[in-house]
């Protein structure tokens, strides 16, 4: 009988959707099943300090390997059984053609990450992830503005006001913020 081949879960939503906490919930449910849970993060990310794990909004965490390419992620995930990325948005586009080498070697991939940018648009390798997998769960966030559940954006606020289009990804002396919103009161102004 062939070895089995492993299964893609993506988890994705907008920022405060809580990703990082299922992904790191899932990783815990394989460690005490017994199995090598390695997990990943984009080393771009390095929110509340700890350069080495991966952290929720919820004060949770757990060691992270970090790294900046997908051909780090191919080298480092030898020996695991399982494989959760997190911030999974910041890789190159290779980092689909790693995952589909780990699921033909048997290994279990979870991914976690923003499905779109600030602009409401695909992000980085997401789509295509999204694509393969087995299974995609979309994650909600409460939107910001009305307080509905229905939080699927991620909006961009530069000195309180909604970010345009255009408007650079680094704006020097401005003060920047994101928050979860509705479709209706998601604002990209061109
Ligand atoms: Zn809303």
């Amino acid at each position: 009988m062939a070895a089995r081949k492993g299964t893609l879960t993506v988890i994705c939503g907008p920022m405060f959707s809580n990703k990082s906490g299922e992904l790191l919930r899932l990783a815990t449910v394989h460690r005490i099943a017994g199995r090598a849970v390695t997990l990943f993060k984009h080393s771009l990310d390095d929110r509340y300090q700890g350069v080495d794990t991966i952290s929720t909004h919820g004060g949770v965490s757990m060691d992270a390997e970090p790294v900046a390419t997908s051909s780090e992620v191919s080298l480092l995930a030898g020996g695991a059984d399982v494989i959760a990325i997190d911030e999974a948005q910041f890789f190159d586009e290779g980092l689909a053609e790693v995952a589909a080498q780990l699921l033909d070697g048997g290994t279990t991939v979870f991914v976690a990450g923003l499905d779109r940018n600030f602009k409401g648009e695909p992000f980085g390798p997401m789509p295509a992830l999204m694509a393969m997998a087995d299974e995609v769960m979309k994650l909600k966030a409460v939107c910001m503005r009305c307080r509905s559940l229905n939080g699927t954006m991620t909006q961009r606020l530069i000195d309180g006001r909604p970010a345009s289009r255009n408007s650079p990804i680094i704006q020097v002396g401005a003060a920047e913020a994101y928050e979860a919103r509705c479709r209706d009161c998601h604002d990209v102004p061109d």
